[in-house]
């Protein structure tokens, strides 16, 4: 028979979303009356806006013609989106020639984990979105669980912690490696200042490292002094790629619409351009985004699209902000919970001193029929926090928010 991956091997456990579903299921099997509501998840519920639907449903209509139909489109994504991307998001920062239309951040970030291969040492923020860390076990660029259960062999984990305001100690950064970091932050809903990207910047370039920021969220920050982009820090442009999305600005989350960004100026050791690989790994393993998304995600960046995303991205907000309400009441207070995140974020970082991670997530789910998501899923720092996803149609968070406020801690 044929060997099994050992790399895919060494992944310790299932991955954080999947056991969340079966203690949920389980939960929902032994009480088929519970209404359970979900703050746990990253995905979006709202409905898409119109003016999005009017430039999807526009390509599907042309696609139905003899004039307007196409085939595969272009390799790296359609010219228009691309501009549009470089103006509308970057403010001409970036040049259309380095943005890189995809079918989400995630796959992305799968394939840039594929370009720089087993070689390179990895740095990941702890904690942090999954993939980062699973990804790179799956390509061998790091190894089995450690003994004492705290991580994988092989990964940097840079804590980040509410002791140093969840950025990290950029000293345990490795040289010539692949630095992760994810602002604003799942799922910590921290949002790095301007000069701790540049105190990363310029760590990166002095040890040799590419960061991969993922920007998944920047459409969620409000306040004007706090970066929406790595690119707006001096010296990126030789040390970082930037990965984004359409899936949490306007819900294309089951449509799958995301870009990279990779400057020209970033090379690697031998002097080839990091460019140049990726356009030939994305050429030869990704036959382009749908054009029906990228019409949609088109439309998502004229004044009217921005209008409309401002307006999504502000309601779930307004969850985030109606959930640290109720995180605040008397029982969460008395527990000395303490709560981060949440204002240029859509997520909610809740810690829970003294308590264990699943302990509360069964307590919540029990007591209170709702899901959260148990913070040491995301890396050994997560212990003892919940991370609470904004993510809801209001009336189910505001029914949430009041079962929490009898959860009894
Ligand atoms: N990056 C982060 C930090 C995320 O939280 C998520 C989804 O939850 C993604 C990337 C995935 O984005 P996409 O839907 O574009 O694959």
């Amino acid at each position: 028979m044929i060997p099994r991956n050992p790399h895919i091997a060494n992944l310790s456990s299932g991955y954080l979303f999947p056991e969340i579903s079966k203690r949920r299921n389980a939960f929902a099997k032994e009480h088929p009356e519970a209404k359970i509501i979900s703050l746990g998840i990253g995905n979006t519920t709202e409905p898409l806006t119109a003016h999005v639907v009017e430039g999807l449903s526009s390509e599907v209509a042309a696609l139905g013609t003899p004039a307007g139909y196409s085939g595969y489109g272009e390799d790296l994504g359609l010219t228009a989106l691309r501009e549009r991307i470089a103006s509308a998001v970057y403010g001409g920062i970036v040049s259309p020639e380095e943005v890189f239309i995809s079918d989400g951040a995630k796959c992305d970030i799968g394939r840039f984990q594929w370009l720089f291969g087993a070689g390179a040492a990895v740095a990941v923020q702890d904690p942090a979105y999954p993939v980062y860390v699973d990804g790179s076990v799956m390509i061998g660029a790091a190894g089995k669980t450690k003994a004492d259960g705290s991580g994988y062999e092989g990964i940097a984990y840079m804590p980040c912690t509410a002791e140093n305001g969840f950025f990290p100690d950029l000293s345990l950064i490795p040289r010539n490696g692949l630095v992760y970091f994810c602002s604003p932050n799942n799922p910590t809903g921290a949002v790095a200042t301007k000069a701790q990207l540049k105190s990363l910047v310029d760590t990166a370039r002095e040890k040799g490292c590419v960061i991969l920021f993922d920007a998944a969220y920047s459409a969620y920050i409000r306040d004007p002094e706090l970066p929406r982009s790595i690119f707006e820090i001096e010296g990126s442009r030789s040390c970082a790629i930037e990965i984004n999305s359409f899936s949490k600005p306007i819900g294309f989350t089951g449509v799958r619409l995301g870009w990279s960004v990779v400057p020209k100026e970033l090379a690697f050791a031998d002097g080839t351009p990091v460019m140049k690989d990726w356009t030939r790994l994305m050429t030869t393993v990704f036959n382009g985004a749908s054009n029906i998304a990228q019409k949609g995600g088109l439309a998502s960046l004229d004044e009217t699209g921005l209008a409309e995303t401002r307006a999504l991205t502000d309601y779930y907000l307004e969850n985030a902000r109606l959930i640290r309400e109720a995180l605040s009441l008397p029982n969460f207070a008395a527990a000395g919970v303490e709560l981060y995140g949440g204002y240029n974020a859509p997520y909610i970082w809740a810690r829970f001193p003294g308590r264990k991670s699943w302990d509360v997530f069964d307590r919540i789910l029990r007591e209170c029929h709702v899901v959260c998501t148990p913070g040491a899923g995301f890396g050994p720092a997560g212990e003892s926090f919940i991370r609470f996803s904004s993510f809801g149609h209001r009336e189910q968070v505001a029914e949430a928010c009041a079962r929490l406020g009898k959860l009894s801690l």
